[in-house]
């Protein structure tokens, strides 16, 4: 292949100077450069129930229409989502996941010469979708390590780094990967002061797991922040992460932006129908929020019992502090045990570990233990 093709100087800066997202590795990688099976994912925030039995059976009446393009307009999912969130089905807009619509707002109010404020420690993509446009992510500083929120979203800091060429904020609430999250009067605070024209995202990717008293649920707050747009998925709760569905909830006249950008078949037939039988099944639900309630428990004591400090986590995952991160991660590896490292969210000490099942948990706290040991 030539070295370096003549269209490389053509392609914009902002795009050439990208740092593509590294996910959390598959585990058919894992098997391929090790030859070792039995391996456990702890690395993405998948759910370990799964999606609701259902889901199935949709999917399969779905297989009947596959050469037939899906309904772009989402109308139905769009009827059920604004039934289920008391909000009219004009405030929705369906995402290719929620990382779709985070991107949508960041090509509709973002360019060079604005700016995007977010939080350290927060999540990668909204600083991947400022810069991916030419835009300027500032990051204003986290809150310290022994705040009651270690780590977390500093509203001050933020509403401090914002200035005229503030176009767009980025709120993750709860945060990932820190597991922090921010009350009902704090927000509040921080909308009431943000100028009408800054469009907030509010991300609320793992909102159906907090169970925390004074923890704001920001449909209901859309009715008095126009400029507010908040952003939940399918991927995580509900269990349908390879499906890739996600929405928006916002003022109408927001979502009609959004509209005009999306790829007209941005969510597929099989996710439009998966998400509505998801939805539609509130014990399977709450099913998975009781074992990641349990999980959380299981995998804070184990790792308090190891000696190792972690960031207390409404979410369904626990960052944690090891000696040697990335040499830990590399021997988890090699036991079988693929968890995130979150170096490239300024916590290279740390490591990141979702809830999976209770032996899954186990057998990651007995392996994390013997390995500390050796
Ligand atoms: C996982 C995650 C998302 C996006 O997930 P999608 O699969 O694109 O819906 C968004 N925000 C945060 C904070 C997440 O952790």
């Amino acid at each position: 292949m030539h070295p370096n093709p003549d269209f490389l100087a053509q392609a914009l800066p902002a795009v050439r100077d990208l740092a593509p997202y590294e996910p959390g590795k598959p585990i058919e990688e894992l098997e391929r450069e090790l030859g070792i099976a039995n391996i456990i994912k702890l690395a993405s925030n998948e759910s370990p129930l799964g999606p609701a039995p259902g889901v199935r059976r949709v999917l399969e009446a779905e297989l009947d229409r596959l050469a037939l393009y899906p309904d772009g307009s989402g109308h139905a999912l769009k009827q059920a989502l604004a039934g289920h969130l008391d909000v009219a089905p004009a405030q929705v807009t369906l995402g290719n996941g929620s990382n779709d619509l985070l991107n949508l707002v960041a090509q509709a109010f973002l360019a060079p010469g604005r700016n995007a404020v977010m939080s350290a420690h927060a999540f990668a993509i909204y600083a991947l979708a400022t810069r991916a446009v030419g835009a300027e992510a500032r990051v204003a500083p986290a809150l310290p390590a022994d705040a009651a929120q270690p780590c977390g979203h500093d509203l001050a800091a933020m509403a401090e780094r914002m200035d005229g060429n503030t176009a767009v904020v980025f709120i993750a609430n709860p945060n990932n990967p820190t597991g922090t999250w921010i009350d009902r009067d704090a927000l509040e605070n921080f909308l009431g002061a943000v100028p009408p024209q800054v469009v907030v995202v509010l991300d609320e990717a793992y909102f159906e797991y907090v169970q925390q008293a004074g923890y704001p649920d920001g449909c209901r707050l859309l009715a008095r922040y126009p400029n507010l747009l908040v952003t939940r998925t399918f991927s995580k709760a509900y269990g349908l992460a390879a499906l890739r569905v996600g929405y928006a909830v916002s003022h109408p006249a927001l979502a009609d932006l959004l509209n005009r950008l999306r790829q007209p078949f941005n969510v597929n037939s099989l996710g439009l129908a998966a998400a509505r039988a998801a939805l539609a099944d509130t014990d399977h639900l709450a099913a998975a929020v009781a074992i990641n309630r349990a999980g959380l428990t299981q995998l804070s004591t184990g790792l308090a019992a190891l000696g190792l400090p972690y960031i207390p986590s409404v979410g369904n995952f626990i960052t944690f502090r090891v000696p040697d991160a990335a040499d830990l991660n590399q021997r988890l590896l090699r036991s079988g045990i693929i968890v995130r490292p979150v170096a490239g969210y300024g916590l290279s000490e740390s490591l990141r570990v979702s809830v999976g099942l209770p032996e899954h948990n186990a057998r990651f706290l007995e392996t994390l233990g013997r390995l500390l040991q050796s």
